[in-house]
């Protein structure tokens, strides 16, 4: 049965039931972690699920945030740029995330400040509570696309300032939707004290107090422990925090976060939900990751994949790249471990540290740091005949590289990175069609943020090639997010050079994916293969060099 219940401004929708996810004691306890792995469960029950993830900081553009101090920019296929978190969710789930999945502070109180401005409040006293967190409830029930259920991740930690106004607006949905409706998950740490060898549940108590005090009584604790947590742990913790012991779960700490389904599932969590709020489902069938933990566990080969990087101290800043690889490393039955290399700290003299590697990675970046040290990485992999994969940054190098030491073509660079140069072959394009057809203008004077490729976009590619080989198909779809394009004026000259392009926009206009025939693997892309990338099943173009990377090992 289908019930419509009135929502913000009197429209009526069809009931989305909601999970929300809070964390407590501390941070970075995997929240994240926990949304996509319930996400992951509950469509395998058939159900259709949607994520959101409210982020406390100010910031208007996650895009914007640097790296090293928060970790990757995540490109949704409609091309929003985000948190991580949302990589996480998309690696877990099917359920393809968009510019509505993610909310921080800033963008909350911009959208409210635009209303006041357009005179939207009628001149009355514009408030935390209800503007602020009325916003809030409106993004939620925005992002949540009338799935059947929607995830919503909290950050932060609970008793935090930033956070209050998000933890608000999700008591006040639970009062308003009702109990059927709504289930709070808390997400808590308990910890081994080694000297009494015992762990403590008092953090969790103190935690559940807090959120308690606010208002939100949970219906599930999810707890992150090193050691596991007994049966009588358990139920003192239900004890003092008001819920049943068997909706006190464990998540105690494991080396590979895709066990984490398999781990909530065996202790009943998403019976107790789907309990809780009446879903009318199938089993669970968490076939695929039993086959993934399967795959894993047989594998007994090792090959090294260097990525030189100019974030290489702060691998956070290549999530999406690092987990890419590493289930293309399942898939094709190796363990793969990834070394970094400090681009800055690479010279035409030391570059036999590369030696080690079965196939060298450059990824995606922006600005000049560390970029002579990729091309000359990217030289030593095309002479030396070792894999390469140029990802967007990456293959805008190896056309770099090409241009220099194969076309002579001296100087030859990226207006990024020299706008004088006399062969500019990576230049921003003036004009371009964006894929619905509208005509975007790029010059020296645009704003950066506007001016970005971003989102997913079609690629044609030829059937004669490592790409095509990849995919199967001829035409495929990929996230791109740059500024700056291989300039189609050198093209026919790199190409009498033996440089091959093997992908190109569906208009034959952009440059997309640059291989060099000669070669164990050598392959640059314009887009992010990286962003889309499920452990499960492993990426197409990853699997692909992977396999290249473990054939070399092998010779
Ligand atoms: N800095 C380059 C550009 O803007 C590449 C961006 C990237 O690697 N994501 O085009």
């Amino acid at each position: 049965m289908i019930k419509y219940i009135p929502v913000l401004n009197n429209t009526y929708k069809f009931v989305t039931k909601f999970i929300f996810i809070t964390g407590g004691v501390v941070s970075s306890l995997g929240k994240g972690i926990v949304a996509a792995s319930l996400g992951s469960i509950l469509e395998s029950r058939d159900l259709s699920v949607s994520v959101i993830k409210l982020d406390p900081y100010i910031n208007v553009d996650p895009g914007t945030m640097s790296p090293s101090q928060h970790g990757e920019v995540f490109v949704t296929h409609d091309g929003a740029e985000t948190d991580l978190d949302l990589g996480h969710y998309e690696r877990f789930v099917n359920y393809k995330t968009s510019q509505f999945s993610n909310y921080t502070t800033g963008q909350i109180y911009d959208c409210v400040l635009k209303k006041e401005r357009k005179g939207e409040y009628l001149g009355s006293t514009v408030q935390v509570i209800p503007h602020i967190t009325d916003q809030i409830k409106e993004n939620i029930i925005q992002g949540s696309f009338d799935k059947d259920v929607c995830i919503v991740e909290i950050g932060g930690t609970v008793g935090d300032i930033e956070s209050l106004p998000f933890i608000e607006a999700i008591r006040q949905i639970g009062v308003e939707y009702g109990k059927n409706i709504v289930t709070y998950i808390h997400l808590t740490l308990v910890p081994y004290i080694k000297a009494a060898n015992e762990i403590k549940t008092k953090p969790t108590q103190h935690s559940v107090k807090e959120l308690r005090s606010i208002g939100i009584q949970p219906d599930i604790l999810i707890c992150r422990s090193e050691k596991e947590i007994n049966s009588n742990d358990k139920k003192k913790i239900a004890l003092f925090t008001n819920v049943e012991a068997r909706a006190v779960i464990n998540s105690i700490d494991v080396d590979d976060i895709y066990e984490i389904p398999l781990i909530l599932h065996n202790q009943g969590l998403d019976d107790i939900i789907v309990e809780k709020l009446g879903l009318k489902c199938k089993q669970t069938s968490l076939q695929s990751w039993e086959n993934y933990k399967k795959k894993r566990n047989n594998i007994n080969k090792n090959i090294c994949i260097q990525i030189i990087a100019k974030y290489g101290n702060y691998t956070e800043s290549y999530k999406s790249l690092n987990e890419a690889v590493k289930h293309a490393g399942v898939h094709t039955g190796v363990n793969v471990e990834i070394q970094y290399v400090d681009a800055e700290k690479l010279n035409d003299n030391n570059l036999n540290i590369l030696d080690k590697a079965d196939g060298i990675i450059v990824p995606g970046g922006f600005g000049e740091r560390g970029i002579e040290g990729k091309i000359s990485a990217i030289k030593y992999s095309r002479e030396k005949n070792i894999p390469f994969l140029g990802i967007c940054l990456g293959m805008q190098a190896a056309v770099i590289e090409f241009s220099r030491n194969v076309c002579k073509l001296k100087g030859a660079n990226s207006t990024e990175f020299n706008k004088k140069t006399k062969f500019p072959v990576i230049a921003l394009i003036e004009e371009w069609l964006d894929k619905t057809g509208s005509v975007e203008h790029r010059d020296i004077n645009s704003d950066i943020g506007g001016t970005m490729r971003l989102g997913e976009q079609e690629c044609i590619v030829n059937s004669d090639s490592n790409i095509f080989k990849a995919y199967n198909a001829k035409s495929i779809f990929e996230r791109h997010r740059h500024r700056f394009e291989f300039n189609n004026e050198f093209r026919e000259l790199l190409e009498s050079s033996g440089l091959f392009v093997s992908g190109t926009s569906i208009d034959g206009t952009l440059v997309e994916v640059v291989e060099i025939k000669d070669h164990k693997w050598f392959l640059g892309c314009q887009f992010h293969p990286e962003f889309t990338s499920k452990p499960t099943i492993g990426h197409p173009l990853f699997n692909s060099f992977i396999s290249a990377a473990k054939r070399n090992n092998e010779e």
